[in-house]
């Protein structure tokens, strides 16, 4: 057996880099006109491994200096003894939010490094479970016209995407009647293979989601992502008894108590690498939605999720989001390609094979 390498982490350092959208883009719930990727380095020895997030740029001095201090001098390799100590370190901030999207990003990096550091790609070392990672197009904004809504989808097609997802819920589900014409003319521009999906981002109550679900089976939605606010545990159980669609949600899990509670409300639970606690804690979450017989689905960030995701046997679908796609292929090295509806993790390489461009970057930092 080779020996296993001594070295400690030397060194942890974050970034945050606010790029403008191309157009204002909004879901039933919010509106934005810009995101924000933060991104963590941790080096060790002679390799230094990459992981990010997407939150605000307070996360910079969370991973810089409180997580940054506690994972100093840890061995490389003993990433979930590493991770423990953040959480014990975190006790008094809070764990949900920005200190998990924090953990996360120092949590992927150090993953990256161990890898590398082993000489493995990061899938061999989680585990490889998949030989691909299916993905769905994930974007379609409610503020898109028409014709930004159909050119978007003509993309994902030209790219052999089978499964596609729009937005719904629009103003907080004032606009069902929009939000129906806008379904239909997704179904009427795709091809009748191509799976439709739509995610109304919490906007409905109860009895309307209901409603609107029930409608929804004319065009043979088959999923239903937030229909109801991802708090509302009951109305999301009434959604899905009520509607043909799977009932989806988990994107708001930073801890693994929550996604505990929430595999008893879903069909399909969402989780988001880049939120939940890194790689780390996607792997105890998708155990815990193993163990009530159900699938996952990863959530955003596609470059960072394609390895976690073919690491995990009760692997759905990734969401190929159009926001973070554009991003990541603006500023990084080594994006996996979505074309033919599966994206592949990097065997050729240690780590994950994800690289900030400095320089392409650099017009873009805020922290
Ligand atoms: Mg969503």
């Amino acid at each position: 057996m080779p020996a296993r390498p001594e070295v400690a982490v030397d060194a942890v350092d974050a970034a945050a880099y606010t790029v403008p959208t191309e157009v204002p883009e909004a879901d039933g719930t919010l509106s934005w006109d810009s995101t924000t990727l933060v991104t963590a380095s941790v080096r060790a020895g002679p390799v230094t491994g990459f992981g990010y997030t997407y939150a605000n740029p307070a996360c910079v001095p969370l991973i810089r200096d409180t997580l940054g201090g506690v994972v100093t001098g840890i061995d490389a390799l003993d990433v979930p003894y590493g991770w423990t100590q953040m959480q014990h370190a975190i006790r008094n901030l809070g764990r949900p939010g920005l200190v998990s999207c924090a953990m996360s990003a120092v949590d992927t990096a150090w993953w990256d490094a161990a890898a590398q550091l082993l000489g493995l790609p990061l899938v061999s070392l989680l585990g490889r479970a998949r030989a691909e990672v299916p993905v769905y197009g994930s974007g379609g904004f409610t503020a898109y016209d028409d014709r930004q809504l159909t050119g978007q989808l003509h993309q994902w097609m030209s790219l052999s995407v089978p499964r596609i997802k729009i937005k719904i819920g629009e103003s907080w589900g004032t606009r069902v009647g929009r939000d129906l014409r806008r379904v239909a003319l997704t179904r009427e521009t795709v091809s009748s293979d191509v799976e439709l999906y739509v995610d109304a981002n919490g906007g409905y109550g109860a009895g309307q989601a209901i409603r609107v679900g029930q409608r929804l089976a004319e065009w043979d939605v088959r999923w239903y992502e937030e229909p109801v606010s991802s708090d509302d545990l009951v109305g999301l159980r009434q959604v899905r008894d009520a509607v043909p669609a799977d009932v989806a949600a988990g994107e708001y899990g930073y801890d693994l108590v929550y996604f505990g509670r929430m595999v008893d409300a879903v069909d399909c639970l969402q989780i988001d690498v880049t939120r939940c606690g890194g790689f780390t804690e996607w792997r105890r979450a998708a155990a815990v939605a193993a163990a009530h017989n159900l699938e996952i689905s990863g959530h955003c960030a596609p470059s960072l999720t394609v390895p976690a995701a073919a690491a995990t046997p009760n692997f759905r679908h990734l969401e190929w989001f159009a926001d973070h796609d554009r991003i990541e292929r603006m500023l990084f090295d080594g994006v996996p390609d979505p074309a033919g509806g599966a994206a592949h993790p990097d065997l050729s390489i240690p780590g994950h094979g994800l690289h900030l461009r400095a320089a392409d970057a650099q017009p873009y930092r805020v922290a």
